[in-house]
C-alpha cells in the first residue's frame, strides 16, 4: 500500500466537515494536503502576486476567475512535495475545474462527505465567533460555558456575515449548481466514494478508511 499513489479530492457541502476528514485522512495516509482556503490565505498574508489579487477578487466579493485558479493549482502540484500524492481540499470546484485537473493530476478518487442542506444549515448557522480572539463556538455542538459570552476573553459573540441563514442558503444553491455535476462525472468514472457526514467525526474517517480498504 506504501507505494501506492494516491490522488485524493474531497468534496462536500459547507459545514460537511470536509477539511477536517481531509486532515485525518492526510496524517493517516501521510500525505501533504492542499487546502485552498488556507493557501490563499498564506498568499495573502505573505504579500505574494497570487495573494494581491486574491486579495482583490476578495475584497470585490467575487470568486476567483476559473483559469486563473486552474493556473495555480497546476503549479503547486507541479512541485516535488506532491509526487507521491495529495490530497485536496476545495478544489476543483466545478466541472470546468475538475477537467483541468486532470490534465495536472490523475485523480484516484473523489471522496463525497455527505450531509443534508437543512443539517449544512444547522451546523453554520448555529456558529457564533469571539470578535476579539477568533474562537467559534456552536450554540449547539460546543457553546461557550456563559450564554453568547466568549469563554477565553469574555467578548460578546457574533454570527459572521458568512454564517447567516440567508448567506448559507445562497451558497447551497451555488454549490448545487456548481458542485452536482462534478461529483456525477466523477461517479460515472468509478471514482466516487460516498461517506454519511452526519455522524461524529471519527466515525466518519473509519468509514472512509474502511471503504478506502485499508488496515486500521
Ligand atoms: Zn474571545
Amino acid at each position: 500500500m506504501k507505494n501506492r499513489i494516491f490522488n485524493i479530492i474531497f468534496l462536500g457541502h459547507q459545514g460537511s466537515g470536509k477539511g477536517t476528514q481531509a486532515e485525518l485522512l492526510g496524517k493517516k495516509l501521510n500525505l501533504p494536503i492542499l487546502a485552498m482556503g488556507d493557501f490563499f490565505r498564506r498568499e495573502i498574508s505573505v504579500g505574494t502576486e497570487i495573494g494581491k489579487m486574491a486579495e482583490i477578487i476578495n475584497n470585490r466579493g467575487e470568486l476567483m476567475p476559473d483559469n486563473i485558479t486552474n493556473k495555480i493549482v497546476a503549479g503547486e502540484l507541479a512541485k516535488k512535495e506532491y509526487k507521491n500524492g495529495i490530497i485536496l481540499d476545495g478544489f476543483p470546484r466545478n466541472l470546468i475545474q475538475a477537467k483541468a485537473l486532470e490534465e495536472a493530476l490523475k485523480t484516484t478518487l473523489a471522496i463525497l462527505v455527505n450531509i443534508s442542506d437543512k443539517e449544512s444549515i444547522t451546523r453554520i448557522s448555529g456558529r457564533r465567533t469571539c470578535p476579539a480572539c477568533g474562537m467559534v463556538y456552536h450554540i449547539k455542538y460546543n457553546p461557550p460555558v456563559r450564554e453568547n459570552i466568549c469563554d477565553r476573553c469574555s467578548e460578546k459573540l457574533i454570527i459572521r456575515a458568512d454564517d447567516t441563514e440567508e448567506a448559507i442558503k445562497r451558497r447551497l444553491e451555488i454549490y448545487h449548481e456548481e458542485t452536482e455535476p462534478m461529483i456525477y462525472y466523477y461517479k460515472q468514472r468509478g471514482l466516487l466514494l460516498e461517506v454519511n457526514g452526519e455522524q461524529p467525526i471519527e466515525k466518519v474517517h473509519e468509514e472512509i478508511i474502511k471503504k478506502l480498504n485499508i488496515a486500521h
